[in-house]
């Protein structure tokens, strides 16, 4: 489905990301872990098209998009959650759906070309995120779990195959955080899914591979288990956290 190869990304002197590659396909979850500053945001971002790679390719159904813009990304089927949400919290629920997924899209840039999602699509990501009930209220009116579900349906409303989620539970407390985290592994079922999440029960829980990065490179992939059960992983990571 997503096949990235040898990405690296350079920002000045720094390498960012570095020679790191990576599968994404339906029916998985793939977390990727590390401490801050591993490069985990800077990967969503080249997937998405945000940045551009400094090397390396990004296939979608064999095709490369990894010269695409974000707006060509997102109509090829490549979805993504932000860490930082933007919402209009006098509209609707329902409008923030249309409206962020339009401007995703280019719609509003380019008004030959309406492609705000019709009201139907919008619903169906609303219920599927279970947002359904919710449509006429105003956004500002969410809870905190329930505006981290709205950013996925906005995600969900451009009929992604890939879903890129950056730390879709941020600021979440635990009671948030369950219902997400079915989310994520039911919308596993029907979509590509990368999560990059700092919470560890909730990687293992859910991620049917996990990709560890430590300065940019990737430093183990594996099973959950195998993962928590790398020494390798535990020094260069696990070990940093409890510290
Ligand atoms: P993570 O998401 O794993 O915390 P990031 O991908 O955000 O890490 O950042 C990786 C490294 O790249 C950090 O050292 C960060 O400061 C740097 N970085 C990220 N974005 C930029 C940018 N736009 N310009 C310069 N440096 C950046
Ligand atoms: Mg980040």
């Amino acid at each position: 489905m997503m096949d990235a190869r040898g990405l690296s990304r350079r920002f000045g002197g720094l390498l960012a990301v570095s020679d790191l590659s990576l599968t994404l396909q339906v029916g998985e979850l793939h977390a990727v872990i590390g401490p801050n500053g591993a490069g985990k945001s800077t990967l969503v971002n080249l997937l998405a098209g945000e940045l551009t790679p400094t090397e390396g390719s990004i296939w979608l159904n064999g095709v490369d998009i990894a010269a695409l813009d974000t707006e060509r990304r997102a109509r090829a089927g490549v979805g993504r959650t932000f860490q930082r949400t933007n919402l209009m919290p006098e509209l609707s629920v329902l409008e923030n759906v249309r409206l962020a997924a339009q401007v995703r899209s280019g719609g509003i840039l380019r008004r030959a070309d309406r492609v705000r999602p019709p009201i139907e699509d919008a619903l169906a990501a609303l219920t599927r995120v279970g947002l359904r009930g919710t449509e006429q209220n105003a956004a500002g009116t969410l809870s905190h779990g329930q505006l981290r579900q709205l950013e996925i349906a906005v995600a969900l409303a451009g009929q992604p195959s890939v879903l890129l989620l950056d730390e879709p539970l941020a600021g979440s407390g635990a009671e948030d955080a369950a219902p997400l985290v079915a989310l994520m592994r039911d919308l596993s079922r029907e979509h590509a899914v990368l999560l990059v999440e700092h919470d560890m029960d909730v990687v293992f829980a859910v991620a049917d591979v996990v990709t560890v990065m430590v300065d940019g490179r990737m430093l183990a992939r594996g099973t959950p288990g195998e993962i928590r059960a790398s020494a390798a992983v535990r020094d260069a990571y696990l070990g940093h956290v409890v510290a």
